[in-house]
């Protein structure tokens, strides 16, 4: 058998049953192909409702607590559009990556009839999932929580619950863009706040007491610093995989690339689909210049969370190959 780097990664399994494809279900009907992309895990949507309400909690304290009292008419209408614009963009992108086909491979697809039709030439390598039974394209992985291979998947984040992959990384990026954004401007209206309310007094600066306006103040303190760190250090390691043509879960088993690697710049336009304009930053643009992306096509645009070894060693553990012996 022909060692190459793609196997350094990947057990070779050689339990019979997996080098009979006639095991495999054939592909689901293109009638549910149309159907909505949503993962039904309950922790995920925990945290998908838990972050709406955090952003729900900033705009409350935001608009009823710093800018509604205020008695700067201008200062009020510009940091509210602002920050409600911004908090709309954050969700939308939100939204965007929950609800879209992150880059799943066809279930089903590892049938006889379709690995015949990839004329693989005598001792090319096709890995085969046994989760998903599929037929996995270079740079693909299986996520137990999707539970289907997703192209240049680079994590799954329960935040969004969804896998991060090929088609909805831009939303993906966009939403911890968003996210780090109105946060830094919520901690710039509240030292604003603080330093003009220290100055007047506090029954003028607040429709609420000031023990109640204190208390709100801080909790928002505490969350936007807390999500400015963890968006924009995640934001930093998406825009970094995307320029180095490099998924997180390929940099964390340090896997020498297979693929041939594109120039940050390509990179960014595959990821945000098309040439620097507007729409890089519009959660409701759609990704024109995706790969159609058949069984074998290296697919587009990598990124990165945080990933213990133990999962990547799960991500190995089900990663099995099987070799077709076409002569
Ligand atoms: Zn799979
Ligand atoms: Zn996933």
């Amino acid at each position: 058998m022909m060692i190459t780097p793609l196997h350094r990664f990947r057990d070779i399994e050689r339990t019979p049953e997996y080098l009979q494809p006639e095991k495999c279900v054939p592909p689901p009907s293109r009638a549910s192909l149309g159907t909505m992309w949503f993962i039904r895990d309950g922790c995920g949507i925990a945290c998908a409702v838990v972050t709406w309400m955090l952003v729900f909690y900033a705009d409350f304290v935001v608009l009823l607590v710093m800018l509604v009292p205020s008695r700067d008419y201008v200062y009020s209408v510009i940091n509210g559009t602002l920050f409600n614009t911004l908090a709309f963009l954050a969700l939308a992108s939100h939204f965007r990556a929950m609800l879209t086909d992150p880059g799943a491979v066809p279930k089903g697809n590892a049938t006889k009839e379709f690995i015949e039709s990839l004329q693989l030439k005598p001792g090319q390598v096709v890995y085969k999932c046994p989760k998903c039974c599929s037929i996995k394209p270079d740079r693909a992985h299986h996520c137990s929580v999707c539970k289907r291979c997703i192209r240049k998947m680079d994590h799954h984040c329960p935040w969004v619950n969804n896998c991060v992959g090929e088609n909805n990384q831009k939303y993906f990026v966009l939403f911890t863009m968003y996210i780090a954004l109105i946060s830094l401007h919520a901690l710039i209206m509240v030292g604003f706040h603080f330093l003009y309310c220290f100055e007047e007094d506090w029954t003028k600066c607040s429709s609420f007491s000031p023990p109640t306006t204190v208390i709100l103040l801080i909790l928002l303190c505490f969350e936007a610093l807390l999500f400015l760190i963890f968006t924009s250090v995640m934001f930093g390691t998406q825009v970094h995989s995307i320029c180095t043509d490099e998924t997180g879960i390929e940099r964390l088993k340090n896997q020498k690339p297979t693929w041939e690697k594109i120039s940050g710049w390509e990179g960014m336009k595959l990821a945000f689909g098309g040439a620097l304009s507007l729409g890089w930053f519009n959660p409701f643009s759609n990704l024109n210049c995706q790969s159609p992306a058949p069984a074998e096509a290296v697919a587009a645009a990598p990124a990165s969370e945080i990933m213990t070894q133990e999962e990547i060693e799960q991500f190995l553990a089900r990663d099995v190959a099987i070799q077709m012996l076409h002569e």
